[in-house]
């Protein structure tokens, strides 16, 4: 029987980054992993905490998203302000880039949260 091809690359992509830190081919400074998510700070901080929340699952971003996505999505925005604190954090920012017009760099889904240097600008 013909395979059944995975709804958006949900399976892990050897090519992606991110999967090989998930896979653990490439190192990264982890603070958090269960069987859905991990979490690991960003290798160019742009604040003094700055980590990413991203599920092991390959999601390209969140124009890809769909109903079928939403408990993970859920899950992942539930843990940032639990890490944030561990790490330190009285409050933060999170950022979520979508599509290279969005500014996103790394195709499998993330959350970017950061703080701790300054009370953040408005925008
Ligand atoms: P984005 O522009 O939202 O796709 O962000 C991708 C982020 O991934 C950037 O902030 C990068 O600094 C970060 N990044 C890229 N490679 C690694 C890595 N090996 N370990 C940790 N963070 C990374
Ligand atoms: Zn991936």
């Amino acid at each position: 029987m013909k395979k059944k091809k995975a709804e958006h690359g949900k399976t892990n992509n050897m090519n992606c980054i991110f999967c090989k830190i998930i896979e653990g081919s490439i190192p990264s400074k982890k603070i958090f992993e269960n069987d859905e998510l991990i979490a690991f700070h960003d290798i160019h901080p742009i604040d003094k905490v700055h980590f990413l929340i991203t599920p092991k699952k390959h999601i390209e971003n969140l124009i890809s998203c769909n109903e079928a996505d939403k408990e993970i999505l859920s899950n992942m925005l539930l843990l940032a302000p639990k890490l944030a604190k561990e790490q330190g954090l009285q409050g933060f920012r999170t950022m979520i880039n979508s599509g290279v017009e969005g500014g996103q760099e790394v195709f499998h889904i993330h959350f970017h949260v950061y703080g701790g240097s300054t009370k953040l600008a408005k925008i």
